[in-house]
Formats: structure tokens, sequence, C-alpha cells
């Protein structure tokens, strides 16, 4: 399988993950106003909060970089160690269990 086929075939399994999640998030929504009094103007406002937690106003809900608490050095959100100094970080998401 050649760069182009293994491309193909990754952009295909992403487009159909997009359309499950897409089909799921409607549903949900469906139910939730259907069942609830919220309205898609409380949505809307609920996708707009969310998208600004990390600062930018961008469709996108990216975690913050963190700070080390030893060097104060940025470290990506998902680092579970200081890559400058190892230290461990106070956001890092907690170990998987083996
Ligand atoms: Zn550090």
């Amino acid at each position: 399988m050649d760069h182009d086929d293994i491309w193909a075939e990754t952009s295909t399994d992403l487009k159909a993950s997009l359309q499950q999640l897409s089909l799921t998030c409607r549903a949900m929504w469906e139910l939730l106003s259907e069942r609830t009094s919220i309205a898609q103007a409380d949505l809307l406002a609920k996708v707009r909060e969310i998208d600004l937690r990390d600062g930018v106003r961008d469709g996108r809900a990216t975690a913050p970089p963190q700070e080390c608490p030893k060097c104060s050095r940025m470290n990506a959100a998902r680092a579970a160690r200081c890559i400058y100094c190892a230290t461990e970080l106070p956001g890092a998401a907690p170990a998987r269990p083996a």
C-alpha cells in the first residue's frame, strides 16, 4: 500500500467517524430539545462558552498549554511531565491502569 492509498483510507475512515459523530450529536440534541426546555439559543450559547474556555473563539475546544510549577516553562496540555525539568505536571491526565 503506497502513501496515497494510506491517506485515502485514513480520509475515508475520518469521514465515516465524523458522520457517525454528527449523527449521534443530532440524536442527542433532538432528545434533549424534545424532553427538556433547553432551546437552540441555549445550545449555541454553550458552544460559544466552551469554545472560549481556551481563550480563543475559533470553533475548536483545544486545551491551553500548562505551566510547570517548578521551572515555570510552558508544556503541552497533555504532557504528564515537564519536558525541561521532568517535574510531574498537575494538569496531566491520570495514567491508565495497565
Ligand atoms: Zn519544569
